[in-house]
């Protein structure tokens, strides 16, 4: 004779309707930071954040944190990309918390002596 409580079929279902309801949440969640994140400044070619000098680029993309989690990024890439017939620069940015992408995009205007 078999002891073991079996769960309810239905039980069962709703659980898994409850989790895939949280993922999809979650999912959302970060789509909606990402979507947040591209609006801000330096989050694409139309929008740079504008720096002085090619020197502190990738401390200023760095500087911005995390989409997701707000963690720490590291720079994966530096490149020169054209925009608009504008050359900038395009860093790309790595969280060392939960490892989401970041792009940041930078014009850099020198400080002209006056
Ligand atoms: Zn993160």
């Amino acid at each position: 004779m078999s002891g073991k409580k079996k769960k309810k079929p239905a039980a069962k279902n709703r659980d898994k309707i409850d989790r895939r309801r949280k993922q999809r949440a979650a999912r959302q969640l970060a789509n909606e930071r990402e979507r947040l994140a591209r609006l801000e400044p330096g989050g694409a070619p139309e929008r740079p954040l504008t720096v002085v000098s090619a020197a502190v680029v990738e401390e200023h993309a760095r500087r911005l944190g995390c989409a997701q989690c707000t963690g720490p990024l590291t720079v994966d890439d530096h490149a020169v990309a054209k925009h608009d017939g504008e050359l900038l620069r395009k860093v790309s940015t790595r969280c060392r918390m939960c490892r989401s992408e970041r792009v940041v995009w930078l014009r850099i205007t020198p400080r002209l002596p006056n």
